[in-house]
Formats: structure tokens, sequence, C-alpha cells
């Protein structure tokens, strides 16, 4: 899937042009990748778009850099306020926000303390990630034979950028196989989650994801989808799962900001269900597009309106302005 490139990047306190947002070859990120970052959607509603659960995002980012040692020389709120004015001087509606912290040029040794923290954000359309129609019929999905990081190597609640090869192994498998998508076990056999996506099943009823002790991202639609199950009645539990009940399920689906909600329609060439999207994913599809598009007035706090965030008549953006760029990095 080709990027859409938009017009306007936030890199280091500056906006710049696309094609201008570049770095060194010799970047430490580059080289051991020392990066961690989000990724963000914000979708259009009658009022204008509004990004989906921004500061859970941003707080799991600065999570992801306390865990490597990273002292992010922005605060939360200036990196709030960029992805709002991104998605704002982009003109976008539906979008992906995508704020990355690396470790920049300055050594290359493998000690990564002394090289720069640098910080961009690019916002642009993505469209939905599985194809066209994953989110109405269901992806056929294979176990890699790659399992998850084990916990005591590399962290998988941080989103950092090393824990994609880890993905992309299961990923390129599940392709060359003739899958859609892969869904890792951990080191000790237990359903962990996708290559960039959480895992549920419905089993006898019940909605059910496995705990974050089985080498996975804590993700946000995975903590939505938790909440709306429970308020449409539906018996929630967080449970280690063997790979057999995922055979045995009603339903399977995976949760995140690229995949949304997408119903699995095989499993290892075993059909799940009618292979198709069942009843509880629908409902949970239905329940979370009216959250993330503003129709469920319980949860309006999960979204941060991007138009209306500059006052009337102010047209310096609060992102870029001077103030919110450290005297260090003002260029
Ligand atoms: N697991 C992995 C490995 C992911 O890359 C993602 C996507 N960020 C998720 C789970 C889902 O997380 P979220 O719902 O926060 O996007």
């Amino acid at each position: 899937m080709a990027i859409a490139k938009t017009e306007t990047i936030w890199m280091n306190g500056r906006m710049v042009a696309w094609d201008d947002a570049r770095v060194h070859i010799m970047t430490h990120a580059m080289h051991y990748a020392s990066a961690v970052f989000e990724g963000i959607r914000a979708y259009d509603s009658e009022a204008g778009p509004a990004v989906f659960r921004l500061d859970e995002h941003l707080e799991r980012l600065m999570f992801s850099a306390r865990v490597y040692r990273m002292e992010v020389p922005f605060t939360p709120k200036q990196l709030h306020d960029v992805c709002v004015e991104l998605v704002n001087v982009n003109r976008l509606g539906d979008c992906y926000v995508r704020p990355l912290i690396y470790r920049g040029y300055e050594n290359i040794g493998v000690n990564p303390f002394g090289n720069p923290i640098e910080v961009a954000i690019a916002a642009y359309p993505w469209g939905q990630y599985l194809g066209p129609d994953a989110l109405s019929k269901g992806v056929a999905v294979k176990i890699s034979s790659w399992q998850r990081m084990a916990p005591n190597t590399l962290p998988a609640m941080a989103k950092s950028s090393a824990n994609y090869m880890n993905s992309q192994l299961s990923k390129m498998e599940a392709i060359v196989d003739g899958y859609a998508e892969a869904i890792s076990l951990d080191t000790s056999g237990y359903v962990s989650e996708g290559s960039g996506q959480n895992v549920f099943a419905v089993i006898k009823g019940e909605v059910l994801t496995p705990p974050v002790h089985n080498s996975l991202l804590a993700g946000i639609t995975r903590s939505t989808i938790l909440t709306l199950a429970r308020e449409l009645g539906y018996p929630v539990r967080e449970a280690t799962l063997p790979r057999e009940m995922l055979y045995a399920a009603e339903e399977l689906f995976f949760t995140g900001t690229a995949v949304e909600v997408s119903p699995i329609g095989s499993i290892d060439r075993i059909t799940v269900g009618n292979g198709g999207r069942g009843p509880v994913t629908k409902a949970l599809q239905d329940a979370f597009f009216a959250a993330v598009r503003g129709q469920n007035p319980k949860h309006r706090d999960w979204l941060t309106p991007c138009r209306a965030a500059a006052p009337a008549g102010n047209a310096a953006a609060p992102g870029v302005s001077a103030a919110a760029v450290p005297a260090a990095r003002r260029a």
C-alpha cells in the first residue's frame, strides 16, 4: 500500500515539506532500530475530523520512550497540539497520524546515549489495512511459526520499532503462504497477538482476549472494545488462550488502529463460524465506528476535535509556535 503523501511533516519543532523530512544514513535508529512510535487515526464526522484517543496514544508513546531511556524534548501536550495541527494544515479528514521518536545522528556505537532524541510526526490518508473487504468479510489467518518475543527479551508493551522485525517475519510468512495475516504464540505456546493487532475470540458467548503477560501490546482499540463489549452486556474476560481455543471459537476478530475491528474468517484453513463476520463482531464493529465518528455521546471524551483546536482568527498553530519548541531545538 503506497503511502499517500501530504504537504507537511513536523520534525523537531518545525513544519517541513513532506519531501524534505529526511535523516542522515548514519542516524542511530537506521542501524539499531532505536526508535519508538505510535499509530493513531483521526475520523471525519459532521463536526469535522477528530483524533481518536489521542492522549492515550501519546501516553503510550511516552511510556515506550521511558522504557528505552529516551528523554523526549517535547511534552505530551506539545505533541498533542502538533498532531491536531497536522490534520488541519494538511486539510485531512479520515487519516492516520504517525509520531516517531528516534535516536539521531552523532555516535554509531551500540551505546545509544549521546545521540540526540529526535521527534517527527506525519499525518496522511490511509484506507483499510487488510484490504477493501476486510471489515465485512473475514480474512484468512495462520498461526505463525515465529513466536512473539519472550518477556525478558524485547518488551512487547513498548511500541518500539525493533519489535516490528518480529512482526515482519510473521507477516511475510503469512503472505508468502497465501494468508492475509498471522497470529503469533508467545514463547509458552499461548496466543499472543497479530503482527500489528490484538486478537479477540468469542467462545460460548464470552468475549475473550489474551492478557498482557502473553507478550502483547496493550492496544488502545483492545481497551476500547473491552469497554464497548461490557457496555453492550457481553460477558468479557481477559484469558490466556491455548492455540486450539482459536479453533473452538464461534468468532475471531482483530483489533487495532490500522485494522480497526476486522473479522477473521479462517485460522489455519479451519473456518471460523460461518467464515464471515459473526454477530458479536458486527455489534462491536458498529459500536466502535459509532464511537470513533462521534455518534456515541457517552464516549465523546475519546475524541479530540481538530478544527475547533485553533481559536478563531488565530492563524498561529499551537504546535509550531516558537514557544512550543525548546530553545535547543529552535533552528
Ligand atoms: N499489537 C501490535 C503488535 C500492534 O502493532 C498494534 C497496533 N498499534 C496493536 C497490537 C493494536 O494497538 P492499538 O489498538 O493501540 O492500535
